[in-house]
């Protein structure tokens, strides 16, 4: 029989959001980075939402896996007040590509914050309805210019372009242009 669950919770950052590098908070982007490491062995997936100093979670995976990482998450000292907000069995995975997809505020969101009167993302203010509208939103956002640098959803055939993968396509075209131009020169210089 299947213990799979989908557990959300809400929490509060403790650090001083840094500039942001490639889109990403710093201390955001070590989480992720340990957070996809740790959830691919384990078989963990979901999304991670970080903004205004509130993070939201939305963990999928074995029942007995997601409260071992849950423990974790009680210790890490780099958030607090953590709070579940749903916790439920289902059949299927919603974020099943990513061992754990994230999202920043965005276009999308605010237009969601807006729609319901938030003037900032906090989710401590949130009901149901809030949470229900805004894990729909996170699941449909994976248009490449919605999701930002560094997200890798497991299945490579989904990975979206990062603006350095767009930066090194443009060079690498630009590159061969200039090759072409420069052997059509010579090829003319020797006929004439
Ligand atoms: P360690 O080897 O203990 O650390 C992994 C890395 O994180 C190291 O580089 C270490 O320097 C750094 N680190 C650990 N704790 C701290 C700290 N308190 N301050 C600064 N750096 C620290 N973990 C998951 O496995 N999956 C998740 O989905 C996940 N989501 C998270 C979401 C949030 C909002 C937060 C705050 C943390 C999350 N974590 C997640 C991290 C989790 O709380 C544990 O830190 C992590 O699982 C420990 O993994 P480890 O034993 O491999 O780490």
């Amino acid at each position: 029989m299947s213990n799979l669950i989908q557990l959300m919770y809400i929490s509060r950052a403790t650090f001083k959001p840094t500039s942001a590098v490639q889109g990403i908070e710093p201390n955001v982007a070590r989480i992720l980075q340990s957070s996809r490491i740790n959830n691919a062995k384990v078989d963990v997936g979901g999304v991670l939402f970080y903004g205004d100093g509130h993070f939201f979670q939305c963990l999928e995976g074995d029942k007995a896996a997601v409260h071992k990482l849950l423990e974790r998450l009680h210790r890490d000292d780099r958030h607090t007040d953590v709070k579940i907000v749903s916790e439920k069995p289902v059949q299927v995975r919603r974020f099943e590509d990513w061992s754990m997809k994230y999202t920043a505020i965005n276009d999308s969101i605010n237009l969601l914050l807006a729609k319901f009167g938030f003037k900032t993302f906090n989710p401590y203010q949130f009901d149901t309805q809030h949470f229900n509208a805004l894990i729909d939103t996170l699941e449909r956002m994976n248009q490449p210019d919605e999701i930002i640098d560094g997200n890798d959803p497991k299945k490579s055939s989904r990975k979206a372009p990062t603006r350095a993968d767009n930066e090194r396509s443009g060079l690498v075209t630009m590159g061969i242009i200039a090759l072409i131009l420069i052997v059509g020169g010579v090829l003319v210089t020797q006929l004439m």
